[in-house]
C-alpha cells in the first residue's frame, strides 16, 4: 500500500517554527517505528501573498483535496493587516476549510496533570480532563442569509441568520457518535431550543440520528447557556460535546482555557470520507502566528505536535502512536520542561521551541 500522504502548510509567524518541530517527530516515525509518510509541502497565507499574490493557489488548493491530511501551522501578521479584505492571509484557511467541506471541527480540552495548576479553575476541578468540542463549522449564523447591515426608516439594523438544514445536523450528529464510539461513549448536545427555531431542529435531529444508529452511545442534551455553566462548574461530566458553529466557537474557547496555555491546543477539522475511507481533514493548532514572539524561536510547538497526534487518530487509525506521542509530551512536562508561555508566575528558566522538539523525540525513545 502507498504511503498515506500529507501536505504541510507552515504559513507565517511562528508557523514555520513550530512545523519544524513536527517534522522530527514525522521522521521519527518513520525511523523508529517504520510508518512513513509521503510528505509534501507549500505556502499559505501571507507567505503565500508575497510569493503568488494570493493566500492560497488554486494548485495548493487542489494538492489539500488530494492528500490524506493537511497539516497547517498558522497564518497572518501586521504586515498583511492593511490587504483588502479578499486577499488576507486568513482568506486562505477559509478557503481551505470551505472547498474540502470540513464541517466538523473537533477541539480536545485535556489537562496535562503536570500544567493542572496553570487553569483558573481548582486543580481537581480540572485535573485528569480529556473533554471534546464538536463544532458545527461550516454553516449557521456565520454563514446564512440574508445578512448585512440595511438601512430601516432613519437607522441602520444589523442582520445575521441562524441557518441549519437537517442533514447538515445529521452529519455533525454522526461525527460526535463516532467519536464518543472510540472515548468514553458519551455525547452532549447543546443548542438553545427553548428560544429558537433552529435549536428545536437540531435536538429533533440528533435525537433522530441517535435513535436510529448510535443507542449504544449515552446522549443527553443541554441548553448552551447551562452548558456554559456547567464546563466551569464540574467539567469531567463530559465526554464529546456537540453542538452549533456560533456556541461551538464559544464553548471551544472556554473549554480550552480551563486547561491554560494557546500553545497546548490542537485542533483538527473533519469532512466527509474520501474514496479510500479516510475523512477530508486538516490538523493545525488553535494557536495564531504569535507575530509578537515569531523568529525568536521561543514559541510552543507542543499544540502543533499534539495536532500531528490528532491526525494519527483520526486520519489513519493509529490511535497506539498518538497516545504515544501525547505520552512523550506528558513525559516531558512532568519532567518540568517548559517553554516560556509555560511558566507560572513563579517563573524558571524556559527552554526554546527545537529544546522542546528534541526532548519531545527523547521521550518519544523511551517508549519503546
Ligand atoms: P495568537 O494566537 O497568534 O497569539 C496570542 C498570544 O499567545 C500571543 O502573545 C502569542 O505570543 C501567544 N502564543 C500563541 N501561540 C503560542 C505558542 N505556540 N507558544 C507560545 N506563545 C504563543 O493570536 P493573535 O496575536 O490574536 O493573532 C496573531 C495573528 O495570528 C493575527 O494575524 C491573527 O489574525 C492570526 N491568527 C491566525 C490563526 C490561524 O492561523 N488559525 C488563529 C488565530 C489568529
Amino acid at each position: 500500500m502507498a504511503n498515506p500522504s500529507l501536505l504541510i502548510l507552515a504559513g507565517d509567524g511562528i508557523g514555520p517554527e513550530v512545523m519544524d518541530e513536527v517534522k522530527k517527530v514525522i521522521s521519527w516515525m518513520g525511523s523508529a517505528r517504520g510508518i512513513h509518510f509521503d510528505v509534501s509541502e507549500d505556502l499559505v497565507g501571507g507567505c503565500a501573498y508575497d510569493a503568488h499574490g494570493t493566500p492560497l493557489t488554486d494548485a495548493t488548493m487542489a494538492k489539500a483535496q488530494e492528500v490524506d491530511a493537511v497539516l497547517l501551522g498558522a497564518v497572518g501578521g501586521p504586515k498583511y493587516d492593511k490587504l483588502d479584505f479578499s486577499v488576507k492571509p486568513e482568506r486562505g484557511l477559509l478557503r481551505l476549510r470551505k472547498e474540502m467541506d470540513l464541517f466538523s471541527n473537533l477541539r480536545p480540552a485535556q489537562c496535562f496533570d503536570a500544567l493542572a495548576d496553570f487553569s483558573s479553575l481548582k486543580r481537581d476541578v480540572v485535573a485528569g480532563l480529556d473533554i471534546m468540542i464538536v463544532r458545527e463549522l461550516t454553516s449557521g449564523v456565520y454563514f446564512g442569509e440574508p445578512r448585512g447591515i440595511f438601512k430601516e426608516g432613519n437607522e441602520r439594523v444589523g442582520i445575521n441568520t441562524q441557518r441549519y438544514t437537517e442533514s447538515e445536523i445529521a452529519r455533525v450528529a454522526k461525527s460526535a457518535f463516532e467519536l464518543a464510539r472510540r472515548r468514553n461513549n458519551k455525547v452532549c448536545s447543546m443548542e438553545k431550543a427553548n428560544v429558537m427555531e433552529s435549536g428545536i431542529l437540531w435536538r429533533d435531529v440528533v435525537t433522530e440520528v441517535h435513535q436510529r444508529d448510535y443507542q449504544d452511545v449515552e446522549l443527553s442534551h443541554m441548553y448552551a447557556d447551562a452548558g456554559a455553566m456547567q464546563l466551569t462548574r464540574w467539567p469531567k461530566q463530559f465526554d464529546v460535546i456537540v453542538t452549533d458553529n456560533l456556541f461551538g466557537d464559544l464553548l471551544s474557547d472556554l473549554a480550552a482555557m480551563l486547561t491554560g496555555s494557546l500553545g497546548m491546543l490542537p485542533s483538527a477539522s473533519l469532512g466527509a470520507p474520501m474514496a479510500n475511507g479516510r475523512p477530508k481533514a486538516m490538523y493545525e493548532p488553535v494557536h495564531g502566528s504569535a507575530p509578537d514572539i515569531a523568529g525568536q524561536g521561543k514559541a510552543n510547538p507542543i499544540a502543533c505536535i499534539l495536532s500531528f497526534a490528532m491526525a494519527l487518530r483520526y486520519s489513519f487509525d493509529m490511535g497506539d502512536e498518538a497516545a504515544r506521542v501525547e505520552k512523550a509530551v506528558e513525559k516531558v512536562l512532568a519532567d518540568g520542561l517548559r517553554t516560556a508561555d509555560l511558566l507560572g508566575p513563579e517563573g524558571g528558566s524556559p527552554i526554546g521551541t527545537a529544546a522542546m522538539g528534541d526532548a519531545i523525540i527523547a521521550a518519544l525513545n523511551e517508549t519503546l
